[in-house]
């Protein structure tokens, strides 16, 4: 072991530091590797797969999910990061949506069956309403590579998010404008963001192309409007 901090952890494996988190179930979730490190399991988080993995390989410095954290997941797919978050969030909760529906019964397969800390949500999150959800959430995490999606995170945030709570908002500046370079795109985005203060924003090379990572956290002092 390298080093620990609640359930994320650094493990030295065939002479390489890789970055784990302490398996809250038993047994993987998409043939990730497992390690058994003084009889706890660990599951290796691949940054390839998994752009949170990415960002905080590249540094990320304040990380918003932590043990407790309840997270609105908005672009779950089969729950390649979601299972890492709810390795994360041990007691916390992870409210997953996802409105395709094959790519669901995956998660409910490999992720929701075994993780009583995942609520699955089979929609769309245009809506930005779910009866599942009671109350608001510390963490919405939005990754669904839509043109629209940073208005998206925004109703989802104005219906769900805490004050002072985190918008992590993974932005894919080639499913928004093709035309434009990327990192005009990402600054675009990131001017909607007008009831956030950005905490970070980490582009995601070398291991997504044309993808950053916004990390903005909503705060009610402003008086301008959320969308
Ligand atoms: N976040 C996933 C991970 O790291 O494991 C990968 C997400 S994948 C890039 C994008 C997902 O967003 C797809 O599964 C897609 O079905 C979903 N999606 C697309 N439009 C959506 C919408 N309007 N509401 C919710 N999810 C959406």
């Amino acid at each position: 072991m390298i080093r620990r901090e609640d359930n994320i952890a650094w493990l030295y494996i065939n002479g390489e530091e890789r970055l784990c988190t302490r398996n809250l179930a038993k047994g993987g979730v998409y043939g990730e590797r497992i390690i058994v490190y003084e009889g706890e399991e660990y599951r290796v988080w691949d940054p390839f797969r998994s752009k949170l993995a990415a960002i905080i390989i590249k540094g990320l410095k304040n990380m918003p999910i932590k043990r407790g954290t309840s997270v609105l997941y908005l672009g779950a797919s089969t729950g390649t990061t979601v299972s890492h978050i709810s390795d994360i969030v041990e007691d916390g909760i992870v409210f997953a949506v996802e409105p395709a529906v094959r790519v669901a019964r995956e998660l409910l397969e490999k992720v929701v069956k075994k993780r009583k800390n995942v609520i699955p949500i089979i929609e769309d999150a245009r809506k930005a309403l779910y009866h599942s959800i009671f109350g608001k959430v510390d963490v919405v995490y939005c990754d669904i590579a839509q043109p629209d999606q940073t208005e998206i995170a925004l109703m989802n945030c104005k219906n769900y998010l805490k004050e002072e709570g985190y918008l992590m908002l993974v932005i894919k500046s080639r499913s928004i404008d093709v035309t434009k370079e990327p990192k005009d795109v990402i600054n675009e985005e990131i001017s909607k963001l007008r009831m956030f203060e950005i905490s970070e924003s980490i582009n995601l090379e070398p291991f997504d192309k044309d993808h950053a990572m916004v990390i903005a956290r909503y705060s009610s002092r402003s008086s301008k409007n959320i969308l």
